[in-house]
């Protein structure tokens, strides 16, 4: 065939059409599946939130498909998982026997620091003390080894120190539910060890949806609500994940406009030895909270849950 023959300008005609038909059809599927997705992700922690306010009853002992079942009884048949169940056989004191939850009314402000306990932790430790507040810190194990005074001191003022992860090995815990009960498992012991209590909350590593455990967080999900454990994402961030990445200045207004038109935040920020910027930021935070009405309280397994895709206490 030669170039810029009637032949090559025929092919090239096709060509193009098949393009021009194929390319937006490529396009809205695409568009379409990942949308599924999202409605899918958001109809689930929609339910989740649904169980949690409505303190969907948890049976005591829960070894068996029809036991999940009967507990999830309310909910769209899509959630209840009928696969595999070996796993509600591990870690047999690894339960918490949850409470109502109590409506928070007004304004309020949940504080959450991420990642610690680490150097850093004193520090926020000293602001909280200072304006007479407390805050949760969602604990890891590697820093909480480091570091466990900065932990037992946060305990001992009364703060809720609560599972975050051991390991923050993204892939390693999203594995499968095993592998995430043998992280929680070996954090959860190591609070409980070390303060005498479990608070029965706890922030999965990276959000309860995230990149890495799409296959799993649904079957992980409903694992840790059977085993009575409740989960807090958040629906302000300070930003302050990316080390080095913001001024005090930044993280305060980052806080700031995620809190507009919202009653209940729950504040992410994060507790590593590099965050001492969000130590500095930390008393502005407050300062400005506190004059937009706002009172700060800890975060329990009482506090009605904030998950992504929050839209209100329906
Ligand atoms: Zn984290």
């Amino acid at each position: 065939m030669k170039f810029g023959s009637v032949r090559f300008f025929k092919r090239l005609i096709v060509v193009a059409g098949i393009v021009l038909v194929a390319a937006p059809i490529i396009l809205a599927v695409t568009f379409g599946i990942l949308f599924g997705q999202q409605k899918k992700r958001a109809d689930f922690l929609e339910t989740v939130n649904w169980a949690l306010l409505h303190n969907a009853p948890v049976p005591g002992e829960l070894q068996s498909t029809d036991d999940l079942a009967q507990y999830f009884q309310n909910m769209p048949e899509e959630f209840v998982i009928g696969a595999s169940f070996d796993y509600q056989l591990k870690y047999p004191e690894l339960y918490y026997d949850r409470p109502a939850t109590v409506p928070d009314d007004g304004k309020v402000c949940y504080l959450t620091f991420d990642d610690g306990p680490s150097p850093v932790t004193l520090q926020l430790l000293k602001t909280l003390d200072d304006y007479g507040i407390k805050a949760t810190f969602f604990v890891t194990g590697a820093n909480s080894e480091e570091n466990t005074d900065a932990l037992l001191a946060a305990a001992r003022a009364g703060h809720t120190v609560a599972v975050h992860t051991y390991s923050h090995d993204y892939p390693e815990i999203y594995q499968s539910v095993n592998a995430y009960l043998d992280d929680f498992e070996r954090m959860h012991s190591r609070i409980l060890g070390l303060t005498g209590a479990s608070s029965g909350i706890f922030r999965f590593a990276g959000g309860s949806i995230n990149g890495y455990n799409q296959a799993v967080y649904e079957q992980i999900i409903a694992e840790m609500l059977r085993r009575g454990f409740t989960f807090f994402d958040w629906n302000v961030e300070g930003g302050d994940a990316v080390v080095g990445g913001l001024t005090r200045e930044q993280i305060v207004q980052n806080v700031l406009n995620g809190a507009v038109g919202k009653d209940k935040i729950v504040v992410l920020m994060h507790d590593r030895h590099e965050n001492a910027t969000t130590a500095a930021a930390l008393p502005l935070i407050i300062d400005e909270l506190a004059a937009q009405g706002y009172r700060f309280e800890v975060l329990s397994a009482q506090v009605p849950p904030i998950t992504y895709y929050y839209r209100g206490e329906e």
